[in-house]
């Protein structure tokens, strides 16, 4: 699988960690922090995730990946 880096362009992934899910928030509340570190999506299909370049830019981004496929859709920087 090749992802494109949004500073180094079209890299192999194991050139990158995974961290999972780009869409949950960290909550204020300790009520919502078990779900938060916890219960976790696994949806079939498009997917926004967070990648770090470990061996690369080292900077974190969010890949559009659809996971049936594995086609990745675009990534960029986050903030
Ligand atoms: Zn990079």
């Amino acid at each position: 699988m090749r992802i494109p880096c949004p500073y180094c362009g079209d890299r192999d992934a194991q050139e990158f960690v995974y961290r999972g899910d780009a869409a949950p928030q960290r909550p204020h509340d300790e009520a919502a922090f078990f779900d938060y570190v916890y219960i976790r999506d696994n949806p079939a299909g498009p997917m926004r995730e967070h990648w770090y370049h470990a061996l690369g830019c080292r900077n974190w981004m969010v890949v559009m990946r659809d996971t049936r496929t594995h086609e990745i859709h675009g990534a960029e920087l986050t903030r």
